[in-house]
């Protein structure tokens, strides 16, 4: 049930970080705060295919 997702910064777009997610758990677009290291700063990060 779990599925590999990427993680994008909303800001600059760079894709930093590469998880997993529970499609039950996380239907929708998993949206979350983590530190971006182009920005140097936390930024929401969305997924994306
Ligand atoms: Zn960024």
């Amino acid at each position: 049930m779990r599925v590999h997702i990427t993680l994008e910064c909303t800001e600059c777009k760079e894709r930093n970080y590469l998880s997993t997610k529970n499609k039950r758990n996380n239907p929708d677009r998993l949206e979350v705060k983590k530190y971006c290291p182009r920005e140097r700063k936390v930024t929401l990060h969305r997924e994306v295919k």
